[in-house]
């Protein structure tokens, strides 16, 4: 039977997205030595399965891999129902609001960042930290109009830790919007003002200490509302290689539209009204049973 393909990994994936997908991380405890840690307040972005394993990913990038190979399993308890002695056996423990997700008898752990230069040695050293006041926006700016893929896209560019680094995906998407930059506008295309504009927006939204996750977002998790420029409906969509969440408004966020990339195709673009998590289920049900 082809359902079968749609096994246990995909069905807990299922469950971990419901309980953390856009929620901003309390507490989390890895039971082995890991290179990075995912960062207390930081948003739980995407969940990704592929085989047995499990990939929890965070808004700043970072990775949780867990392999699970054929013991392992994710569970999730409410806060209220979570047993200190079941601590003690867990492997990951990551609290989110009122959800406990633990990952029990995984046979591996372990993290990395999206950009991380050890899992891509090809890649030159980072980028200009716009976070740091210190920092000057030029050399960053350089870089972007030097961009060695001409056919990027913008959206991609702006998370690439070679060109600048402190641009977590919840400021991608805001700033975007801000600039009403279609996401898919090929980096090329932006003049040298242009990227000015985008890299002092940058620097400005990150010194400021603004709470990615507050209300006043105008697109990051808002999917299916209004948006408060033009009255379109904001929607979500998956960008890039490392084929992140996106948020955006296709009505007003149009500069530079004619010059989009067609090569990432947005098969996983949201229709209005469903959730995201719900969305990328179906969308993996729907894969699962083509493939079979
Ligand atoms: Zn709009």
């Amino acid at each position: 039977m082809t359902f079968a393909l749609f096994n246990s990994t995909q069905h807990q994936a299922a469950s971990l997205r419901i309980a953390l997908i856009g929620k901003s991380t309390t507490s989390v405890m890895i039971a082995e030595d890991v290179v990075l840690s995912p960062k207390i307040g930081s948003v739980i972005e995407e969940v990704r399965a592929f085989g047995r394993e499990i990939e929890i990913i965070w808004d700043d990038g970072v990775v949780l891999r867990t392999k699970l190979h054929i013991r392992g399993t994710w569970r999730i308890f409410r806060v209220a129902d979570w047993q200190k002695k079941k601590r003690n056996l867990a492997k990951v423990v990551i609290q989110a609001d009122d959800r406990i997700a633990a990952c029990f008898d995984a046979a591996e752990v372990e993290t990395h960042h999206d950009f991380d230069p050890r899992r891509h040695p090809l890649l030159g050293r980072h980028g200009p930290d716009l976070s740091d006041s210190r920092t000057g926006l030029e050399p960053c700016v350089d870089l972007m109009l030097g961009y060695q893929d001409a056919d990027a896209t913008i959206a991609e560019v702006l998370l690439d830790q070679r060109v600048m680094r402190g641009i977590g995906n919840v400021f991608r998407c805001e700033l975007l919007w801000t600039c009403e930059l279609h996401p898919w506008a090929k980096i090329s295309s932006l003049n040298r003002d242009e990227c000015r504009e985008l890299v002092s927006i940058a620097a400005e939204m990150l010194q400021s200490q603004h709470a990615p996750h507050d209300r006043s977002l105008a697109v990051y998790g808002r999917h299916g509302k209004t948006c408060e420029r033009c009255n379109g409906q904001v929607r979500v969509t998956h960008h890039g290689e490392a084929n992140r969440v996106l948020y955006w408004c296709a009505d007003c966020q149009t500069r530079h539209a004619g010059t989009s990339s067609s090569r990432y195709v947005t098969e996983h673009d949201t229709p209005p009204g469903v959730h995201p998590a719900e969305f990328i289920y179906l969308s993996e049900l729907e894969r699962a049973r083509k493939s079979g």
